[in-house]
């Protein structure tokens, strides 16, 4: 018998009671409909997801042998407006490289790109049953708290995470945790008077004291001139290349001033940086001539664009 036993027990009482057991991937055992909501959770608030990108997506994708099947750029088409798109790149290859079929343990799992040592343990206890604790960022405050520790390694976060890990029922302990942390043992002012764990946490007299607030950094700025350059009722745009927004389309940036008509400013934040963008109607320069394609406004529907990229052509061409 574990030493947390009585406090497991009480845990489970209160994940049959309070726990948001209604998630759509709590109520199937597919593991790519887990898998799925694993990836888009990793940067993702659950109400996002739920309202407006984890039902369209398998709408366009029930299964993922039909991401496998599809080009990257319908993939990314598919995340639009959910960032981080990397997430669907490594989907597409992982959906590619696997064939739609999943491998079942999360040592095989872990091997695939996009996904990490608790996404992997996270897929192989739902879809499995394999019993693995999980470490996402509600179950490590919770661990901080319970154990009261102010800062802890991954090493030790996993250590931690190992020590209070009930194998007698980990599904619904890995879904408690998550669901304690996000419910209960919330950032700022936690409900430890509800909590199950109370009477063993460490950290609950002054459970805001851990772990140690993260400094925030303040974000680099860069400048730089977003192009509008039409032919005729067509825009030109180019596709991106960098590890942010890679297979994404955009409009053409230059550090530079370049002549042109200039038709507004936006600030928009990234998550290493601030971009402050001039919007400028200009002809094509030059270097770009061959390197970019031209788009009307019905086929920018179709495309996949980042965020700014759709607010720049909301704002200074439909309008
Ligand atoms: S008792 Fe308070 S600090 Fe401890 S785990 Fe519960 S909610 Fe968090």
């Amino acid at each position: 018998m574990s030493k947390y036993t009585v406090l497991h027990d009480r845990l489970h009482r209160w994940y049959l009671e309070h726990g948001r057991h209604d998630l759509p991937w709590r109520r199937t055992e597919d593991p790519y409909r887990i898998y799925l909501s694993e990836i888009m959770l990793q940067q993702t608030q659950v109400a996002t997801v739920l309202e407006r990108f984890y039902f369209p997506f398998l709408e366009r994708f029930p299964t993922l042998k039909d991401v496998a099947e599809a080009s990257e750029e319908a993939v990314l088409k598919a995340w639009e407006g959910l960032g981080y798109y990397s997430r669907a790149r490594h989907l597409h290859v992982t959906a590619k490289r696997t064939g739609g079929r999943l491998p079942r343990s999360a040592e095989e799992l872990e091997k695939l790109p996009g996904i990490g040592r608790s996404t992997a343990r996270a897929i192989a206890c739902f879809a499995y049953g394999e019993a693995l604790p999980i470490l996402d960022a509600n179950v490590k405050r919770v661990l901080y708290r319970f154990f009261r520790r102010r800062k802890a390694t991954q090493q030790e976060l996993w250590a931690m995470a190992e020590r209070l890990f009930d194998s007698r029922r980990p599904y619904d302990y890995n879904q408690a945790m998550m669901d304690l942390g996000a419910m209960c043992c919330t950032p700022k002012r936690p409900d430890c008077a509800a909590c199950p764990l109370r009477s063993s946490c460490r950290g609950r007299q002054t459970p805001e004291r851990y772990p140690e607030p993260k400094k925030r950094k303040k974000l680099p700025l860069r400048r730089r001139q977003i192009l509008l350059c039409r032919r005729g009722d067509s825009v030109a745009l180019v596709q991106r290349k960098e590890a942010l927004l890679g297979g994404m389309w955009g409009f053409p940036q230059r550090e530079e001033m370049l002549p042109g008509r200039r038709l507004g400013t936006m600030v928009y934040r990234y998550t290493h940086f601030e971009l402050e963008a001039t919007i400028l109607e200009s002809e094509l320069p030059s270097e770009l001539q061959g390197r970019v394609r031209f788009f009307t406004s019905d086929e920018l529907l179709h495309i996949p664009l980042s965020m700014l990229d759709r607010k720049i052509v909301t704002r200074f061409l439909m309008s």
